[in-house]
């Protein structure tokens, strides 16, 4: 049986847009018969207390989605991800860094001015073992990256289409000793046995450089479907400050669960403005076929 998944990072309760990437992975999953799984990404330490988890899955209840088998914490596999990083480091795929984010930002700065992702810039490329010995002794602790040596992949993704896109240097392992998203995302779509991953397409453009690290982990790479983003009013990515976008701020101003899910199924043409709707009737609407993967845009009336 096929198997999708949903894996929430719980750093804050959800909003519009990844209830809406919840509520798509969920159908693309059930439509095609598939098991459907949760994993919780908590290995950032803005997610540890395990503050939002029930949150989160309670939200996701209460628009309808179940999900098959008990859910999966990042924080419980610290040690199969250590394991993977030193299959890299064996390989000589990965190179150790000491850049700081603001050394980064800054290098990138060009990319990010015309809306480019910016890539890491290579400066700890080829440090000699002189000069990481000089940036120990002043005290920065390295991260470990992933060497993209400047691969370029495509994938063809269900709803962005063909994508291609340069092997980012991802960080492996931050500079805390943590390992990072970038390797728990692989190692845990391929042990659970995820065909076809569903996700914001904010996701995209790291897409190429996880595909890279799953091949040479030697392991079978996931389809995906990219969601596109929910927009605010102003038209930028859906944002705290754009009003009442979780489901407990939409509770207060009377907006409940069903229409917030309804609100998800018009934005998706499944159902009319207003309609009263369950998701099981959403997934007898739902074709992926016929789906118009448009973003939405919120309109301000809807959560103001
Ligand atoms: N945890 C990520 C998020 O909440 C999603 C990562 C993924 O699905 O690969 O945005």
């Amino acid at each position: 049986m096929a198997v999708g998944r949903y894996a929430p990072s719980p750093t804050g309760d959800l909003h519009l847009g990844n209830l809406r990437t919840a509520v798509v992975a969920w159908l693309l999953a059930r439509h095609s018969g598939s098991r459907f799984l949760m994993r919780v990404e908590d290995l950032d330490p803005a997610s540890r207390s395990g503050r939002f988890v029930d949150s989160q899955l309670d939200d996701l209840a209460a628009l309808g989605l179940d999900w098959d088998g008990v859910v999966m914490f990042q924080s419980e596999r610290i040690d199969a991800y250590r394991a993977a990083i030193d299959q890299l480091i064996e390989s000589d795929l990965t190179f150790r860094c000491y850049c700081s984010r603001r050394e980064i930002r800054q290098a990138t700065q060009a990319a990010h001015d015309v809306g480019l992702a910016p890539r890491y810039p290579g400066t700890c490329h080829n440090l000699s073992e002189a000069d990481h010995e000089a940036r120990h002794l002043s005290g920065r602790p390295a991260a470990l990256r992933f060497r993209g040596r400047g691969r370029v992949i495509s994938l063809s993704d269900r709803i962005a289409g063909r994508y291609e896109g340069v092997v980012d240097d991802l960080v492996l392992r931050r500079n805390d000793g943590t390992p990072a998203y970038n390797i728990a995302v692989v190692v845990d779509d391929a042990d659970q046995g995820v065909e076809e991953v569903t996700r914001g397409d904010d996701l995209l453009a790291a897409t190429p450089a996880q595909l890279a690290v799953c091949e040479a982990l030697d392991l079978r790479p996931p389809s995906y479907a990219h969601v596109p983003l929910v927009l605010g009013p102003g038209g930028e990515r859906l944002a705290k400050r754009d009003g009442a976008v979780t489901l407990a701020e939409l509770a207060a101003r009377g907006v409940g669960a069903a229409t917030v899910l309804s609100l998800i199924g018009h934005s998706l043409g499944l159902c009319a403005l207003g309609e009263s709707v369950d998701l099981l009737e959403l997934l007898n609407r739902f074709d992926p076929a016929e789906t118009a993967w448009t973003s939405w845009t919120v309109d301000e009336a809807q959560i103001a």
